[in-house]
């Protein structure tokens, strides 16, 4: 028998938040379960796409959302020596889209909007400092393990949405598997306070190098106009306090952006990058979603776009189930509908985008950027590819899905 006749959501994180506040605009109570004390504000995704803004205008969001944060329609290819070899602009989307563009905005701006509409709402609590232990099925129920400041709490609830990032405790105490492989580098990334408008970058851009390839992305933040994020590979076993040394990182940025100017950095840091997805996305009582169900390199912007894209199709279908107004086989469906697109859209990808920036043999280099080049002349193919990329087709792909 259930105690809380509510939806556990654990982690309160911008894809926990978004399932309940789909939730609750559906009328459906939840319980938001977050370990930590306040909203995360690491420096972490940070673009979102074209759907991604559109399940926020559902949402009733958007307006806010767009009070902050940068209209990108325009992006880049890049060869680190040779320069701008492909560009596209979103704008020729116009008629498919409301957003016709990518938009820049740290994700923690998201994660604290979706805060403030939540804290007054009669249909879902949040509850810091509750860290979810495990998570077991049983019978109809799921039976939550919960660590607060009060000692151990046991909950059983009808349904739980295990959204608590790549390291779920939801996804490893319910038998979840998580296939996949690690990345033979890091992550470097760093944000500087300068206008690379200057370098002729527009807001993104993606630069390929056999070593020094890297994302380049134009930040927004609320107290400086012009900040940038330059992510770049490092070696996975040299120590962090090498990598970030001040002087190690300016060397990495002159490489990168090719000058001598010293950079005004606000922040760097290193993180590991993965390719893995669970092999299910509902098992009894339990369901994944976002970091929790699926994570990927960052390049391509589609981490964090999926996870809400999963949020809001999970959240619709447990309202459904929650309601009455279909069976469990709904869920089903959510797992092969998201699970599919992880799959097949954003690990595929994700992993061609990396490689093909990073590639080494100089003939196939060229003939790839002769190819993007190409592609980007081409109205009907820049079409193609860009609802493939802006990550339109792939929620056209999981709607398909029966
Ligand atoms: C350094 C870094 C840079 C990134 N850059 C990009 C990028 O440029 N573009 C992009 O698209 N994506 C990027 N990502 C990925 C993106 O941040 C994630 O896809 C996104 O945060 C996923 O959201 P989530 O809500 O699923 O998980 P998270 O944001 O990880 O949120 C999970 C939440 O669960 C909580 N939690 C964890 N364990 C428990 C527990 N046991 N009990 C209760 N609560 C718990 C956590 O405190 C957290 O609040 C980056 C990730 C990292 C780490």
């Amino acid at each position: 028998m259930c105690d809380d006749k509510r939806i556990a959501i654990v982690g309160g994180g911008p894809v926990g938040l978004t399932t309940a506040l789909t939730l609750s605009r559906r009328g459906v109570p939840c319980v938001v379960y977050e370990a930590a004390g306040e909203i995360a504000k690491e420096q972490r995704g940070a673009a979102f796409h074209p759907p991604t803004l559109e399940i926020f205008q559902r949402l009733g969001i958007e307006s806010s959302l767009m009070k902050m944060g940068l209209r990108i329609p325009v992006w880049q290819m890049r060869d680190r020596a040779d320069g701008v070899y492909a560009e596209f602009d979103l704008g020729t989307l116009a008629e498919i889209t409301n957003f016709p563009f990518r938009y820049h905005l740290p994700q923690h701006y998201l994660s604290s909007l979706l805060l403030d509409t939540l804290k007054d709402d009669p249909n879902v609590e949040l509850r810091f400092r509750s860290t979810v232990t495990s998570v077991k099925n049983e019978d109809k129920t799921a039976v939550l393990t919960i660590a607060t400041a009060d000692g151990e709490r046991i909950v059983r609830s009808p349904w739980v949405v295990g959204s608590d990032g790549a390291h779920s405790k939801v996804r490893k105490t319910a038998g979840f598997d998580f296939e996949g492989f690690t990345w033979k580098e890091k992550f470097l990334v760093t944000n500087v306070e300068y206008p690379l408008e200057k370098l002729g970058y527009t807001g993104t851009a993606y630069v390929s190098d056999p070593e020094n390839w890297a994302v380049v992305l134009k930040l927004y933040d609320d107290t400086k106009e012009h900040l940038w994020r330059i992510a770049m590979p490092a070696d996975l076993d040299a120590p962090d306090d090498v990598l970030l040394q001040a002087e190690a990182v300016q060397a990495r940025l002159s490489k990168t952006l090719g000058t001598d100017m010293e950079y005004p950095v606000t922040y760097s840091g290193t993180y590991r990058i993965h390719q893995r997805v669970a092999d299910t996305f509902f098992k009894g009582r339990v369901t994944l979603a976002g970091d929790a169900a699926h994570i990927n390199n960052p390049i391509g912007g589609f981490g964090l776009n999926g996870g809400v894209h999963d949020a809001f199709n999970l959240a619709n279908k447990l309202a459904d189930v929650w309601l009455g107004l279909s069976g469990e086989e709904a869920l089903e469906l959510y797992s092969r509908q998201r699970r599919t697109v992880a799959v097949e859209v954003v690990q595929k990808n994700s992993i061609r985008n990396k490689q093909a920036m990073e590639e080494r043999d100089p003939d196939v280099r060229r003939r790839n950027q002769d190819a993007m080049r190409a592609l980007s002349r081409d109205p009907v193919k820049v079409r193609e590819f860009l609802l493939d990329s802006s990550m339109i087709s792939s929620v056209r792909r999981a709607a398909e899905i029966s």
